[in-house]
């Protein structure tokens, strides 16, 4: 056996030692030491990975419906983001949809046997009146479909989570998206430490958290594991894992997407460092991941977002049912996992 091979073996021993026979998180260290393996150890990172999955959330997979009900005109400045209203991208500014549109598009996805439907603003936060047509569209949604209904419309004070709550709202996306050290170097209108307010905000309401990151805008590997701490830190139920699809028109738009591989061992990574959260495939992924995003579902991934994302399409729900049938993985909702 050679040096690297050996230390290779020994360091997944070492995690499948905590993570599976001890039951405990991994520490920072820990965890360091698997990124610094290989790409021959991504397979065996990923095989860990799901193992963890299956023995920390079990072998449900949740899938979620998104809609985009205000779109565009945002007045942020977030780099990544074909919604602000300060780059010159093709994304138009249309107000918010009505409940009839809300309602055909969460049937849509209650027909495809999902559990969950988000329902997303481009915007910094909730004015009065938008919060006001939020809490009346989250029953409607609720009554008609019986799917559980999400939010994610920005920046909130803490009156505006405990009304969302109140208002039935299940979980609340709001993504931390990067490392806190890099955040500025893509956001600059608001600070990472507002967004991560926010997200406590949700946790002291009594919503679920839904908190992703976006891999691929230039952050280093020490960051996506900082990136991981802080995420273990807001505790969120849910996180989706996001690679940056570059919109064109935003500053981002000519960086290079992240390879296939190296995103199925971010994957494995995020699951072995925060193994017991919903782990959800959101955008960008069909792009980044082509062949191999059956693959990610057996290295930590246990959720879905069908259908399109916000700005981008996504692949047709019907080649992700078809996945989810040859690889025998059932359909359902996972709450409350950690
Ligand atoms: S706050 Fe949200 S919608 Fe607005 S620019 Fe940033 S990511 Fe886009």
């Amino acid at each position: 056996m050679t040096t690297s091979t050996y230390s290779t073996t020994s360091a997944i021993a070492r995690a499948r030692q905590a993570l599976l026979e001890e039951r405990r998180k991994l520490q920072e260290g820990e965890l360091a030491e698997l990124a610094v393996l290989p790409d021959t150890s991504t397979i065996s990172l990923a095989a860990l990975a799901h193992e963890v999955r299956l023995a920390w959330c079990g072998e449900t997979v949740e899938l979620e419906g998104i809609l985009s009900t205000k779109t565009g005109g945002c007045p942020e400045d977030c780099a990544f983001c074909g919604q602000s209203a300060r780059f010159p991208s093709p994304v138009k500014a249309t107000p918010l949809l009505d409940a009839g549109q809300v309602l055909k598009a969460a049937r849509e996805t209650a027909a495809l046997g999902a559990s969950d439907f988000c329902i997303v603003l481009a915007l910094r936060g909730p004015t009065e009146r938008i919060l006001s047509r939020i809490l009346e569209l989250v029953p409607i949604v609720t009554k008609e479909t019986g799917l559980h209904v999400n939010v994610s419309a920005g920046i909130l004070t803490r009156e505006q989570a405990r009304r969302l709550a109140d208002g039935g709202v299940h979980r609340y996306n709001h993504n931390i998206e990067t490392a806190r050290s890099f955040f500025p170097n893509v956001v600059t209108t608001h600070t990472w430490e507002e967004r991560a307010t926010t997200c406590q905000y949700v946790i002291e309401a009594g919503m679920e958290l839904c908190c992703g990151a976006l891999l691929g805008m230039g952050e280093s590997d020490a960051q996506r594991l900082e990136l991981i701490g802080q995420l273990a830190e807001l505790d969120p139920a849910e996180v989706p894992v996001n690679f940056l699809d570059p919109r064109p028109g935003t500053p981002l738009s000519e960086r290079p997407m992240i390879a296939a591989l190296e995103a199925i061992r971010w994957i494995a990574l995020f699951r072995l460092g925060l193994p017991g959260v919903i782990l959800r495939y959101a955008g960008g992924r069909e792009i980044t991941l082509r062949d191999l995003q059956a693959l990610g579902m057996v290295s930590g991934i246990n959720a879905l977002i069908v259908g399109n994302y916000l700005t981008t399409m996504g692949r047709d729900p019907g080649e992700d049912l078809a996945m989810l049938e040859d690889l025998k993985m059932p359909i359902g909702a996972i709450s409350g996992v950690i």
